[in-house]
């Protein structure tokens, strides 16, 4: 899956949701998330956002893992 990172909190660009095929981009109160069960991992949407929030999550920086879970977690059924 693709992973939406810190750059996205307060920005909330959304050219991503325009882009994805799949419409498994969805909005938050701070951040936009995506929802590993829908992404097809097409990379659509990681060069059209424009603070760069977007990564494979093979490729996430060390300091932005967590947010794999962030974007799992919030998808999660409580
Ligand atoms: Fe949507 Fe493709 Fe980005 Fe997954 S990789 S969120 S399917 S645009």
């Amino acid at each position: 899956t693709y992973v939406i990172g810190a750059p996205c909190i307060d920005v909330l660009d959304r050219a991503c949701v325009e882009e994805c095929p799949v419409d498994c981009i969805y909005e938050g109160e701070r951040s936009l998330y995506i929802n590993p069960s829908e992404c097809i991992d097409c990379g659509a949407c990681e060069p059209v956002c424009p603070v760069e929030a977007i990564f494979y999550e093979d490729d996430l920086p060390p300091d932005l893992e967590p947010f794999l879970a962030d974007n799992a977690d919030f998808f999660a059924v409580t």
